[in-house]
């Protein structure tokens, strides 16, 4: 038997003409890329959270429910008790759980364009049809063409990340209402970016019959717990329920998330310094003459002259800084970058590097 014959008859074309999933390597260079949190715990809070990870029972399976954090999760995030709570692998599961749904359906699924990759990435995964929704010169919903792709494509699934990424803006929530109210999809509001912004849609998850929330602790400082989470009426979380993967949130994972919990002052007050940051950057990005959208997230967009964001770019990673370089992604990105939200002496780095090599 011939071993490419058979991958040629068992694996799809669509499969084999992709490729994974592609991350940066950031060896030994500030990692501006990927809006993490760049701050870590103080070293008496890390002692403390190995001793209870050494005594994770890791001959039994997990929790299935993840118990020890739905409380603690309820209570930071003033969750009303009339909504449940779902939790994934990092919302990238949470994503392809929803967007799973729609291959028996045969619905599409919609998202801003641009918008988070992942949207287009796991509907073309799964096979389902995916319609990007255009975005107006502010970055802000196009209104009468998303109605108009919304009523002809009819969609199952909205996804309308809240401040959006890569653009970094709020949609404005008169707008974004009118997309729920207009459609029978379910409305995916996402709010991975919750914790640097005072938006927050809770309550339509409420109100609202077609909306819910979805959340994820990636971007406050546990990126590497993988963990994600769905916020939504108990009916639509029932169900969603049912084709989750039984011990998704492994042992580790709800140990340290209950930790942070506990300790949710510490995330909090990396968040605010973020915040902080966010706004010292954009100033001192602006007093250089660099155009800088307005960001609700931990990142910011900067525009570079003509043509020079991939050499921006080149020359940032040359200084030992890595960023996003977003130019050929899409149309609006032209001569772009994503640069997040770093600590203060990253910030510092960031600017002596521009200064250099502008200044040549
Ligand atoms: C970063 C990000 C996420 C987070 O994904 P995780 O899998 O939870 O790390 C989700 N949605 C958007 C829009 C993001 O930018």
């Amino acid at each position: 038997m011939n071993r490419q014959a058979l991958i040629q008859a068992l694996i799809p074309q669509s499969v084999r003409d992709g490729q994974a999933y592609q991350v940066a390597d950031a060896t030994g260079l500030i990692k501006l890329d990927a809006m993490e949190n760049p701050f870590v715990w103080p070293e008496s809070l890390q002692e403390t959270l190995a001793a209870q990870l050494s005594r994770a029972a890791l001959n039994r399976y997990p929790d299935p429910h993840a118990t020890q954090v739905r409380q603690p999760l309820r209570d930071w995030m003033q969750i009303p008790e009339s909504l449940e709570m779902l939790f994934g692998n990092g919302s990238d599961e949470v994503i392809a759980l929803l967007i799973s749904n729609c291959i028996a359906t045969g619905r599409a699924v919609c998202a801003p364009d641009p918008s988070f990759v992942m949207f287009r990435v796991l509907a073309h995964q799964y096979q389902v049809p995916f319609y990007g929704l255009p975005l107006d010169d502010a970055h802000d919903i196009d209104l009468d063409r998303w109605l108009s792709v919304i009523e002809e494509t009819q969609p199952g699934i909205i996804f309308v990340p809240q401040p959006n990424n890569p653009t970094g803006n709020l949609f404005q929530t008169e707008r974004l209402q009118r997309v729920v109210d207009q459609t029978q999809a379910l409305v995916v509001i996402d709010e991975a970016y919750t914790a640097f912004t005072d938006a927050n849609y809770l309550a339509w998850a409420e109100e609202a019959p077609n909306v819910v929330i979805m959340r994820t602790l990636s971007k406050v400082g546990m990126a590497g717990s993988r963990f994600g989470m769905l916020i939504g009426h108990p009916d639509w979380i029932g169900e969603f329920d049912k084709i989750r993967l039984p011990y998704n949130i492994n042992a580790l994972t709800q140990i340290a998330v209950r930790f942070a919990l506990e300790h949710a002052d510490v995330l909090e007050s990396q968040s605010a310094a973020i915040r902080t940051e966010r706004a010292r950057l954009s100033d001192a990005l602006r007093m250089r003459r660099i155009d800088v959208w307005p960001s609700e997230a931990n990142f910011v967009v900067v525009q570079t002259p003509p043509s020079q964001a991939r050499a921006w770019f080149e020359k940032l990673k040359q200084h030992g800084i890595l960023v996003k370089c977003l130019d050929g992604a899409h149309p609006s990105l032209a001569d772009t970058l994503r640069i997040t939200v770093g600590a203060p002496h990253e910030t510092d780095a960031l600017l002596s590097a521009l200064d250099q090599f502008t200044a040549d």
